[in-house]
């Protein structure tokens, strides 16, 4: 009898274990165990907004052009672009794509060890050209957000090209149709004309939903990102403050300037410091 108790003790405690086991492997599923049948009920939870708000924030970086004799805020020559990228592999850091945050946002999904994503803004040529080859040497993958009033247009991507993106692994996403601030629109006319039309016709080009946005020149207010909810997993401002009631919508990115490598990674560990 004794013998019987043990050995249904000792496999009582082995299904337990196990299912302490899938539960810390994980991070984001619930267990319950009830003593007459031991079963696993796991469940997804998302985060609040506050929860959301408190987690530490990824390094997410946006890239304009990139070109090789001009000057300004939104220029990195060729070489700086090629010194980042190689300064960031050689520090260990690993680029996340969208979802990958979206997840860890929401679900607490694991990350690899120094993430940080990489973003394009304003669909230029030398995206593809110049930034994905040298992302991709390095294992890298990054997002792109296309204004899509620039398809085949000089100095910008071709569909083509575009595809080629989203084909290699990296996300395409969106940035409007010509670049008008989302706090402008007016009606639904709006929405239409710079969201909801251009996510289709760059889904159709790509193969893949388009779920992530860049707001034009950063710009967002509570009303827009509202609606800017029913349309994106995620938005992406820049270095402003965020709505702490819409934090998916508002995920913070810096402007990276022609600067060295070094600098880089300062500004990295200064804008998106640990809590
Ligand atoms: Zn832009």
């Amino acid at each position: 009898m004794n013998k019987i108790k043990t050995i249904s003790s000792l496999i009582i405690f082995s299904l337990v274990l196990l299912a302490c086991n899938k539960t810390t492997t994980k991070d984001n599923k619930v267990s319950t165990i009830n003593s007459e049948n031991v079963s696993v009920v796991e469940k997804t939870v998302e985060n609040t907004p506050e929860q959301i708000m408190a987690k530490p924030q990824v390094p997410v970086l946006c890239y304009h052009r990139i070109e090789d004799g001009k000057k300004g805020d939104y220029t990195v020559s060729s070489s700086t672009f090629a010194a980042h990228i190689k300064i960031l592999a050689d520090s260990g850091y690993h680029s996340i794509l969208p979802a990958q945050l979206y997840d860890y946002l929401l679900y607490n999904k694991t990350l690899p060890e120094n993430p940080f994503m990489i973003t394009f803004d304003d669909s230029r040529v030398e995206h593809s050209t110049i930034a994905a080859p040298i992302l991709e040497k390095y294992g890298f993958r990054g997002a792109f957000f296309i204004m899509t009033i620039t398809y085949n247009k000089k100095n910008y991507m071709t569909t083509e090209q575009i595809a080629a993106l989203a084909k290699a692994g990296h996300v395409v996403g969106l940035h409007s149709w010509d670049h008008t601030m989302v706090t402008k629109y007016k009606d639904s006319i709006d929405w239409q004309k710079q969201v909801i039309l251009p996510k289709e016709k760059l889904a159709k080009i790509t193969g893949q939903p388009v779920e992530y946005w860049a707001y034009p020149n950063g710009v967002y207010n509570h009303t827009s990102a509202t609606e800017m909810s029913k349309y994106m997993k995620l938005s992406f401002s820049l270095a402003t403050k965020r709505d702490s009631l819409l934090p998916l919508q508002c995920v913070r990115r810096i402007i990276v300037p022609e600067c060295s490598g070094e600098r880089l990674l300062k500004s990295i560990r200064n804008s998106f410091k640990k809590k």
